[in-house]
């Protein structure tokens, strides 16, 4: 029995990074001098994606069915955001993510595809399951980059997108427990003279406190050498209404470079915008840094910032990348998860842990 619960048994299943640049390692480069780009020999086609759970890795067989069969990166790398999106049990992306503070589901997501240089994002979208794939028509079917709010519902809408409400049951019930558990100093709760007076949650709705980061990268280069890649996330939970995060900010949740490679964010998106970090980690590729590298840099970038401010605060950035020879990398901060991906090539479905570079405390 697979411990992962995906039928791969676990040491075929994790490819550890051995340091730095170990993403680099891990496949190899195709000598320059015999030229051309074939198919496999250097990791193209390639997919990968920030999520490591089933849904994860399910998301990447599908997309990889595209890739295989000489697909573009496009549409592989919607098809794998796609399937995280629709999963209810999936409480930081699409159907079943977690509200903000009024208990609205609001959703932020992007695309860019390298082959066009070309651009869409939808931002704080309600009722729409998929908002990959919205953004794609922005960036198709628009001179736009990016719709916000009713505006990107409507367009949704006029496109036949179907409306749901995005609360399922458990995300309304760790929404209502949030609400609860929010303050003495408001009304939701028990009567006054009911509560627990000594600290405890007698009278409350039971279960854990929730305070999610969490959104999926997919990013892919197909057997042409095309990049592609999407960011989407039902973004911070219980945020302030019409917060946006980094998700949907071209150069900052999400970047792609056809000669390049591509990168992603997840963590808090604050962070994230302020140092456009997706942007950063794909111009420390093109400088040559490998793609493990290229993430670490940034997060040192962040670091390195908040410790001239404030060595209390501890940022929760991860982040992703891939380049164009089908080399990747992960980087997160120390004490905020594992460092993985999920990622799917010629050799199969793997995961790759990368590096927690940084404990940042006080
Ligand atoms: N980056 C997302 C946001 O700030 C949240 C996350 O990735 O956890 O909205």
């Amino acid at each position: 029995m697979s411990s992962n619960g995906s039928g791969l048994d676990r040491r075929e299943f994790f490819r550890h990074s051995v340091g730095m640049g170990a993403g680099a390692l891990a496949l190899g480069r195709l000598p320059a001098d015999l030229g051309g780009r074939v198919r496999g020999a250097h990791g193209v086609p390639l997919i990968i994606t920030s999520h490591t759970n089933e849904t994860g890795q399910n998301a990447m067989r599908e997309a990889w069915e595209i890739l295989d069969s000489g697909g573009s990166a496009l549409d592989a790398v919607e098809k794998g955001a796609n399937v995280i999106e629709v999963d209810p049990e999936d409480s930081s992306v699409g159907y079943g993510g977690l509200p903000n503070e009024d208990g609205v589901v609001q959703l932020d997501a992007s695309i860019m595809d390298g082959r066009t240089y070309n651009a869409g994002s939808v931002a704080s979208l309600e009722n729409i399951k998929t908002p990959a794939s919205v953004a794609r028509l922005v960036m198709e079917r628009t001179d736009h980059v990016m719709l916000v709010g009713k505006g990107a519902l409507d367009f949704a809408r006029s496109f036949g997108f179907e409306e749901n409400n995005l609360l399922t049951a458990k995300s309304r019930e760790a929404w209502l427990r949030w609400r609860e558990r929010r303050g003495e100093s408001d009304d939701w709760g028990p009567p006054d003279h009911l509560r627990d007076r000594g600290g405890n949650q007698t009278g409350f709705l039971d279960g854990p406190d929730e305070f999610h980061y969490g959104t999926t990268n997919v990013l892919a280069v197909d057997e042409n050498g095309d990049i592609a890649g999407i960011t989407t996330t039902s973004g911070l939970s219980w945020k302030i209404n019409g917060r946006i995060g980094d998700s949907p900010v071209i150069g900052a949740g999400l970047y792609v470079d056809n000669e390049v490679g591509a990168a992603g964010a997840t963590g808090r998106g604050e962070d994230v915008i302020k140092s456009c970090a997706s942007y950063y980690i794909v111009m420390r590729m093109r400088d040559g840094r490998s793609p493990q590298q290229a993430c670490e840099d940034a997060l040192e970038m962040i670091v390195n910032k908040y410790r001239a401010i404030s060595n209390d605060f501890i940022p929760s950035e991860k982040f992703v990348a891939i380049n164009k020879d089908g080399e990747y990398g992960c980087a997160r901060m120390r004490g905020r998860g594992a460092a993985r991906i999920t990622f799917r090539n010629e050799d199969g479905l793997e995961a790759y842990e990368g590096t927690q570079r940084y404990q940042v405390s006080g």
